[in-house]
């Protein structure tokens, strides 16, 4: 079997598209704030494309750039002005943060109805409970990557590789909402091969250059790749070999060109959803 291609480049741009054409019949533009500590190179390039991304949209987007010298108060204090700005629907601090500073509660800081990243324990509560309105991007991608491929997901059996709290644990979440009877595997797992066979729909977040090996992949499976890894000799790669694994796979996602723009048009899916949210727009 010659897996078919999941096109998350060209399903991204057009739910980008559907935004904007939203977004220009509101009365108001829906506020992005991205706040970005530091000068770390892969952050400063997400940061320039979700701000590229949203103007484009017409959404409101503003970069906060804070010295990789800032302190936590100060940048506690950034996030309160923003939660309290009537102009800001969403809010996102870029990751990772400089080590002298505690994420955990920078990401409490943020007022739950603008944490468009979906990561305030109030949103991830949520989430489990099946009543997030705000839920991680990444995730949300790869559900409506796997929507728009037509994978029946109500029985399937999922296998989700890594249990971090931005990809593993919330994309589990939603495939159970989803219906689907959900594994996490992890480092600890036996013997992952085997999990990952069992697997209708496999999605990979483990950040482990080409882990997943063709002969891993049930005959016909789904294959999501979440994972960026940047090897020695510059080479992007996901955390599956593609080649060897769409031998076997009935639809598999590239790396890149898969799930990694739906993030960010998740992202202003999130923002125009807390936008209207905040406006009493259900
Ligand atoms: P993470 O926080 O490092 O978590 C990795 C998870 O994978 C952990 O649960 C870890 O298990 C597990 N793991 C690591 N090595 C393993 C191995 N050899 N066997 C089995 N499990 C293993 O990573 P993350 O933030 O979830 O990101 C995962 C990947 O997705 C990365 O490549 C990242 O760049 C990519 N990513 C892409 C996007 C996008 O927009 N496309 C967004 C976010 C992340 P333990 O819990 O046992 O340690």
């Amino acid at each position: 079997m010659t897996a078919r291609i999941l096109n998350g480049k060209a399903v991204a741009a057009a739910l980008r598209a559907q935004l904007a054409a939203q977004v220009a019949v509101l009365p108001y533009r829906p506020g992005l704030a991205v706040v970005l500590v530091g000068e770390e190179a892969a952050s400063a390039v997400y940061v320039r494309n979700k701000d590229r991304a949203a103007r484009e949209a017409g959404f409101a987007a503003q970069t906060i750039r804070l010295s990789a010298a800032v302190t936590q108060g100060e940048l506690l204090a950034t996030i309160a002005a923003l939660n309290t700005d009537p102009a800001v629907d969403g809010i996102l601090v870029q990751l990772p943060l400089p080590p002298h500073l505690t994420p955990r509660a920078v990401l409490e800081a943020v007022d739950p109805a603008k944490d468009v990243d979906g990561f305030h324990p109030v949103n991830a509560g949520r989430l489990q409970e099946g009543t997030a309105l705000l839920a991680p991007c990444t995730p949300r991608g790869v559900m409506k990557l796997l929507e728009q491929a037509g994978v029946s997901l109500s029985g399937a059996r999922a296998v989700v590789l890594g249990r971090s709290a931005i990809v593993g644990k919330p994309v589990a979440a939603m495939l159970l909402a989803a219906n689907a009877t959900v594994t996490i595997a992890h480092s600890r797992t036996r013997d992952l091969a085997a999990e990952c066979r069992r697997a209708d729909v496999l999605v990979a977040a483990v950040g482990q250059p080409e882990l997943v090996r063709g002969d891993w992949v049930a005959e016909g499976a789904t294959v999501i790749d979440v994972g960026i890894n940047r090897l020695a000799d510059g080479r992007l790669v996901g955390d599956c070999a593609t080649a060897e694994c769409a031998a076997r796979a009935g639809a598999i996602t590239p790396v890149p060109g898969g799930v990694g723009p739906m993030t960010i048009a998740c992202l202003l899916e999130n923002t125009l959803l807390a936008a209207q949210a905040r406006r009493g727009v259900a």
